[in-house]
């Protein structure tokens, strides 16, 4: 390693050492001020996460991505940035993240690091057990740790996994010492209830969550309620899908202009002026991408008024190409076939040229979710709050993943 590299890492244990005093929010410091010492040490600022009292970087790195287990340069550069916190999941990488992950913590010294990881379940049939033998016997032993800092339920979709006896197997592997905070992941259609549910629970049952949100949603009432609820509650809120992507061709439809930011910063400048999100996870599959973000998470600029005018001119122009993963409206009318899940498996081939994993991910679809025969394309069009040409879509989709 570098002296450089040393320098920065002193940087970042001195920011650490600080404490409350690098978090924006939830400290003795105020924003302003934290965000100068951020700076002074040239790292990624801190926020506290909910009610946990840990103060996480604002920018963490979203590990659905190939990681070189000898040295993994975006691994490392991301944490000299400040991001010491992975973002992992069993399912990532074809089911090696984890693998490729631990030879990292060792290098960096695992308690130097956060490390979230996420189990999905299907949320019909899963079991609390299920959820807690595997982290037990294979994200621990895969990691190559005693410990997660955060258990994140992947991606739930099911108001069951919110029951009694979910909350208690959260309870027992922290008991257990197995993990330190326990929360879930969604992105379906029903975020808004899974987090109103999980605000009657409260912090303590459910510490943090990781849910799909961007400068598209600022006007959606309902969600905005549920985001005002955790917050009360004192859970922690991690921003996902904060890009919002559309394929390239929509993404020229409108050119942003700004002196001061790319468009991929104006949309995580956008998450992070909602003081009521903790941090954003962005998948940064390179150096270029880990400075683009981590320049924009230290800048003391905020957007302009312009440039929040253009960020929604641009969701306005470009929804329709764009799925909210609202799939109670749209799939009442699909006869079983799973259309939002479908629309982002879509996505990851399109915009991040992910097509490998968005086919693994059709592939593993059931023949009745797959049914696209069945959709009404009328009423579920009609019923589509972005006006997407569903039938268009699935049929690209179809040739694409299939
Ligand atoms: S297709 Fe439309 S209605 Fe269906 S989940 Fe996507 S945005 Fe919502």
């Amino acid at each position: 390693m570098s002296g450089e590299t040393f320098g920065r890492r002193d940087l970042l244990k001195r920011a650490a050492a600080v404490g409350a005093g690098v978090a924006l929010s939830g400290g003795t410091a105020n924003a302003a001020e934290a965000l100068k010492i951020a700076q002074a040490a040239n790292t990624i600022p801190r926020k506290k996460l909910g009610a946990t009292g840990q103060d996480v970087p604002i920018l963490l790195l979203g590990c659905s991505q190939k990681f070189d287990p000898v040295y993994d340069k975006v691994l490392h550069r991301s944490f000299d940035e400040g991001m010491n916190y992975i973002d992992t999941a069993q399912a990532y990488a074809g089911g090696q993240s984890h693998k490729t992950i631990a030879p990292f913590l060792e290098q960096v010294g695992r308690k130097n690091v956060w490390v979230t990881s996420k189990i999905m379940l299907n949320g019909k049939t899963c079991k609390p057990e299920m959820y807690s033998a595997r982290v037990e016997d294979t994200v621990l032993r895969d990691l190559k740790t005693n410990y997660l800092d955060m258990f994140f339920m992947h991606s739930i979709d099911d108001l069951r996994q919110l029951g009694p006896e979910f909350i208690q197997m959260g309870d027992g592997l922290k008991k257990s010492g197995k993990i330190k905070y326990f929360g879930f992941s969604c992105h379906q259609g029903n975020v808004v209830e899974l987090m109103n549910k999980a605000a009657e629970l409260g912090a303590g049952a459910i510490d943090a969550i990781q849910f799909r949100y961007n400068f598209s949603m600022y006007g959606d009432t309902e969600l905005n309620k549920a985001i005002d609820a955790c917050k009360k509650a004192g859970i922690g809120l991690i921003a996902m899908k904060t890009q919002a992507s559309v394929p390239q061709d929509s993404e020229k439809v409108k050119t942003f202009q700004s002196k001061s930011f790319t468009l991929p910063q104006a949309k995580l400048k956008a998450v992070w002026a909602d003081d009521r999100i903790d941090a954003a996870v962005s998948e940064m599959t390179n150096v270029q991408m880990i400075k683009e973000n981590g320049d924009a998470a230290k800048s003391a600029t905020t957007l302009s008024m312009d440039e929040f005018h253009q960020l929604n001119r641009y969701a306005a122009q470009t929804a329709s190409h764009r799925c909210n993963g609202c799939s109670h409206l749209c799939e009442a009318h699909a006869g079983g076939a799973k259309i939002a899940e479908t629309l982002r498996y879509l996505m990851y081939a399109e915009c991040y040229g992910k097509v490998g994993r968005a086919r693994e991910l059709y592939a593993a679809l059931s023949e009745e979710d797959r049914a696209f025969g069945r959709v009404d394309f009328a009423r579920a069009g009609q019923a589509c709050p972005q006006k997407i040409d569903l039938s268009r879509r699935l049929a690209d989709a179809k040739m694409l993943l299939a």
